[in-house]
């Protein structure tokens, strides 16, 4: 057996109790994005759906599919994203793989896909789950009701976050009148722990620490490392005019990120002026701080809830122009997180 925890503030006896040993065989760090939207999940309706139907079948009249091949590739080359799929509705939960056990980022919907997926795929149980989180808001935490294996006797699933009241925020969202399940009938092992932002852990394989966030009732950003490789995964963070002074934690924690998973839901004109101190920043300003601190690979994260698919599209292609005005020799390369993508580090 293989203890995954190494100097941390946790103990040995901690470290044991909180690790089974699983491990997943090795492979490449890859991050998966369950769940993307912010503040709260959305759906397509029939009227949106019809619209990009409408829309692939009139560009196909201007082509000559004569095979399944032919139309996997229009699909793929001539469509634009908002038309051959989607960036989703789950509200955030990302899971980093080829770690020692599951690692997660926050319990959005989107937790809910990730345990299906493993239901489906046989990997019910037992396990060790180990979900990070930024902070307790009901968009980070709505999908674990919905966690099927949580359910599942002989799992065990740590939460970890930096709020002590974290607990209680998951036991509250449970209780009646709100929800007819509670907490402790789910019947795999829950550990609450509150980690320190002034420590660094060891953790299913990953070195990970802590940064506090500007957000009403504060967030925390993680960043994780393995093999050097290191991703950052910063939402819910407002930041201010003051995080250009040099001396700023930020860039230290951004530095030379592999990849940084950033809160961008508003436009800089909603973060500068209709949606200032509401708690998220802009893509303009992800952009700014992610060439500063020599970022590689910038993914704009917690998707405004009331941007449809097309203005998601729009929002990436003027993040990816602005960054060409800002700073034209930057090889930084910019996504916007769907439901589903899968990046490689
Ligand atoms: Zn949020
Ligand atoms: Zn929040």
């Amino acid at each position: 057996m293989t203890s995954t925890y190494g100097p941390s503030i946790l103990s040995n006896t901690e470290s044991h109790a909180l690790s089974t040993g699983y491990r997943r065989q090795g492979c490449n760090i890859k991050v998966y994005f369950w769940g993307t939207r912010g503040s709260l999940p959305v759906s397509l309706n029939a009227k949106q759906v019809r619209a990009k139907v409408v829309a692939a079948l009139k560009a196909a009249l201007r082509h000559s599919l004569g095979s399944d091949a032919d139309v996997e590739r229009f699909l793929d080359d001539t469509l634009p994203f908002s038309v051959r799929g989607g960036y989703g509705g789950n509200t955030a939960c990302i899971e980093i793989r080829g770690c020692d056990e599951y690692i997660l980022c926050d319990a959005g919907t989107g937790l809910r896909d990730f345990g299906n997926h493993i239901m489906r795929s046989g990997g019910g149980g037992p396990a060790v789950y180990h979900i990070f989180l930024s902070h307790p808001h009901w968009d980070h935490i709505q999908g674990f009701p919905f966690f099927v294996p949580a359910f599942v006797p002989g799992n065990r699933i740590n939460i970890y976050g930096f709020h002590p009241e974290l607990e209680t925020a998951f036991r509250i969202q449970q209780n009646p009148p709100s929800f007819p399940v509670p907490l402790d009938y789910m019947k795999a092992e829950k550990k609450f722990i509150t980690l320190d932002p002034g420590r660094e852990y060891r953790i299913g394989g990953l070195t990970i620490k802590g940064i506090k966030q500007n957000h009403p009732g504060d967030s925390y950003g993680y960043s994780f490392e393995k093999e050097g490789k290191k991703i950052v995964y910063s939402t819910d963070s407002e930041h201010k005019e003051d995080v250009w002074g040099a001396e700023q934690p930020v860039f230290d924690f951004f530095r030379d990120a592999d990849l940084l998973i950033f809160d961008a839901q508003y436009s800089f004109m909603e973060s500068a002026y209709t949606k200032e101190s509401w708690g998220h920043s802009s893509n303009i300003l992800g952009v700014e701080l992610a060439v500063a601190a020599g970022v590689k690979r910038l993914c704009l994260f917690h998707n405004e809830p009331a941007c449809d698919d097309e203005a998601l599209d729009a929002f990436l292609e003027n993040t990816r122009n602005y960054l060409q005005i800002h700073s034209e020799a930057s090889a930084m390369r910019i996504d916007l997180a769907y439901d589903g993508l899968e990046i490689e580090m």
